[in-house]
């Protein structure tokens, strides 16, 4: 207390004979009718807003994800295509919206306690054409090595810029797992995780908590539901495997054990999801 009062006395005497603050020679911005000092005081109490990386796929192809993305009623800050354009020998991504801005990818969306991403994400649609339905069953398209590669610069260039956590950089599926599948199975979280982009849980710890249980062991729904809620997906604690449940299950089978997609509460993925708690929420 008495050290607040020194401050403020310190201000008064330093106020006193002059109409306000003076600003430093400059430390002045001009903004046509008046001028902000954006130098002399700052706050340390502040973070970013952006948060989350959001990853899609469009499931339409590039003149089309172009249309819809540009100019109909959903967005993205950043566009990959099929076949990235080069410019100087890199690679070049489409913004579609800056960064500061609001784009509208994410929808209704939840993570790890917050709602409506599409205020403190950044989002990025990849043009890729996502399933189809076949006679054999569904079919997933792949990505392309160009766009990964370009996907892996731009998003590590953001996640540095805005600090984004490793287990903030989701799928649309993980923050809308009851009505999106993108950016699918196909999508390599792995890969990417290995080079410092997103999420990926320890070998070791998904073998403790497997505990010796062979992978496609039964596991408890109950506690499946616990470490999924506990990560960051909303999910509901019924304790059976109810149609929501398993498509929330399924969205965390596409991001992290894509070679089994079925929904299934097997041990292994309560093996995985633990691994994750205990890495990036303990
Ligand atoms: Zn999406």
């Amino acid at each position: 207390m008495k050290k607040s009062l020194t401050v403020s006395a310190g201000l008064g005497l330093l106020l006193s004979g002059c109409a306000g603050f003076e600003p430093h020679a400059g430390w002045v911005e001009d903004r046509g009718q008046y001028k902000a000092d954006t130098t002399s005081y700052r706050a340390i109490s502040q973070n970013e807003r952006i948060r989350y990386l959001v990853l899609h796929y469009t499931a339409v192809d590039d003149e089309e994800s172009l249309r819809l993305l540009t100019a109909g009623g959903a967005s993205a800050h950043y566009l990959v295509t099929s076949i990235p354009g080069s410019h100087g020998g890199k690679p070049v991504a489409l913004q579609l919206v800056d960064d500061d801005k609001r784009a509208w990818h994410a929808g209704v969306s939840y993570w790890n306690g917050r709602h409506n991403l599409n205020d403190t994400s950044l989002g990025i649609e990849i043009v890729n054409l996502g399933y189809t339905d076949e006679a054999s069953g569904r079919r997933w398209h792949p990505y392309q090595p160009a766009q990964i590669e370009l996907i892996e610069r731009l998003a590590a260039d953001l996640i540095k810029r805005y600090g984004i956590t490793p287990d903030n950089v989701v799928g649309h599926s993980d923050i809308a797992p009851l009505r999106k599948s993108d950016p699918g199975p196909l999508f390599p979280w792995q890969t990417l995780a290995a080079r410092g982009i997103g999420a990926w849980p320890d070998p070791d710890t998904v073998e403790k908590y497997l505990a010796g249980r062979p992978p496609t062991a039964r596991a408890s729904v109950a506690r499946i539901q616990q470490a999924l809620a506990k990560y960051g997906y909303r999910i509901e604690q019924t304790g059976t495997l109810d149609e929501a449940t398993r498509l929330v299950i399924t969205a965390f089978q596409m991001h992290f054990r894509p070679a089994d997609i079925t929904g299934e509460p097997d041990a292994q993925t309560e093996a995985i999801a633990l691994a994750l708690v205990e890495k990036y929420r303990s």
